[in-house]
């Protein structure tokens, strides 16, 4: 990912932010210079943004002047991972009663809130995306934000015009905002479950499907069948979460999840990560026990797991070899095609390889497909069709 090279920083600005932030000067110094702390661009120069986590301070987390001092919103932290869910969610909630669980939607991961009089969408890692935050403008009651500047939405963007993880699952026609936590500002703090479906139910917004409370003792069992169900239906999974939002949630995915990232994983085999692959195909021999299968639940799973794996990359090679490039398509439906401008000049800042096809006039907006070349698979495959070693 290309960064945006350093500039000069006032030592002034330095000073103000290393006593918020409880730093010394050098070390905010420092930060500035290996871009761990950096600045949006153009419009929103104005927000920096953390790139690595540095002390408590999560990846992704926003910052900006405001009044005499700053002000911050905190990324979102990462869930750990139940392998098992049995003894994991007792032993991680020991001590609570219950413990409550809505589903894990599978999209895009956003903050929405107020800063300078602005609407923004923040991604994971501290950026501004300007499609997100255009759709967020038109799909949310912004009148939350008038009434509580200081919370913050954090949600999931879904459904198929969305540029970034698209999924048909939810029947939702273009996109939508499904929102699972509210947190305030700069502390971060989460409100509690109910506290939080209370003000989403007011203002209409959409929310993650809650399950249910279930007690401590039978959690386990239940998320079992939730989770099997949601496999069914094509759904990622859980997330168990402290109904007061003070010890930190956990989450569980299903085997169909897990096998869809492997088909997309194995697409592009030389682009993803071995830990992602590998992470998923552990977490199959850990269900595969916990769920106590049978020789012929077991050859199934098998088949699924190996067909997620082989059949992408059959295709994929298959491919490369009459002569086809590989490559992701995405798509985004916009109003105006300024906000489409902005969006692929957003992508290049990343360095992210789009080509925007030609906008298709659909009723009052565009559709937009957007082509992400994957080089490294495309060049290797190449390769070693060509009798090059691995
Ligand atoms: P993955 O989504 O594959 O787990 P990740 O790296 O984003 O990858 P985490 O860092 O653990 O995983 O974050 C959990 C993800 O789950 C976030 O992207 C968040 O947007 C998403 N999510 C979906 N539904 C919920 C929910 N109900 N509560 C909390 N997070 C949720
Ligand atoms: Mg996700």
């Amino acid at each position: 990912m290309r960064r945006e090279g350093n500039e000069e920083i006032d030592p002034e600005f330095v000073a103000r932010l290393a006593s918020y932030l409880g730093f010394d000067k050098e070390r905010v110094q420092h930060l500035f210079e290996k871009n761990y702390l950096a600045r949006n661009w153009g419009k929103y120069e104005y927000l920096l943004r953390f790139d690595k986590e540095i002390s408590h301070i999560e990846r992704g987390t926003v910052l900006y002047e405001k009044a005499a001092s700053f002000e911050t919103i905190m990324g979102f932290p990462k869930i750990r991972r139940a392998m098992v869910l049995d003894p994991t969610i007792k032993r991680h909630f020991s001590g609570l009663e219950k413990v409550a669980v809505e589903e894990k939607m599978n999209g895009y991961n956003v903050r929405i809130a107020i800063a300078n009089n602005e609407i923004l969408a923040i991604t994971r890692s501290g950026y501004i995306c300007p499609y997100t935050t255009q759709k967020a403008k038109e799909k949310l009651n912004l009148k939350f934000f008038d009434d509580f500047p200081g919370l913050v939405l954090y949600g999931e963007m879904i459904g198929p015009d969305n540029p970034y993880v698209s999924k048909e699952i939810y029947d939702i026609e273009s996109v939508e905002f499904y929102i699972f936590d509210i947190r305030e500002k700069n502390s971060g703090k989460p409100l509690p479950i109910n506290r939080k479906q209370e003000i989403l139910e007011k203002y209409g917004f959409f929310q993650v499907r809650f399950f249910n409370e279930f007690p401590l003792e039978t959690a386990a069992e239940e998320v079992i069948k939730i989770i099997r169900k949601l496999g069914e239906e094509e759904h990622e999974g859980v997330v168990i979460k402290d109904p007061d939002m003070v010890l930190s949630p956990l989450k569980y995915t299903s085997s169909q999840s897990n096998c869809s990232d492997l088909r997309h994983a194995f697409k592009f085999y030389n682009e993803t990560g071995r830990d992602y692959m590998l992470s998923r195909i552990v977490r199959e021999g850990f269900q595969t026990v916990e769920w106590d299968e049978d020789e012929i639940e077991f050859g199934k799973r098998c088949m699924q797991l190996g067909e997620s794996i082989l059949n992408p990359l059959r295709r994929s090679i298959e491919s490369v070899k009459n002569g086809q490039r590989l490559y992701e398509e995405a798509r985004i439906k916009v109003r105006d095609l300024k906000t489409a401008a902005e969006f692929e000049d957003y992508l290049k800042r990343l360095g992210v390889d789009a080509v925007f096809e030609e906008p298709q006039p659909i009723e009052e907006e565009y559709l937009i497909i957007i082509r992400k070349i994957n080089k490294s698979t495309n060049d290797k495959t190449q390769a070693i069709l060509q009798g090059e070693t691995w």
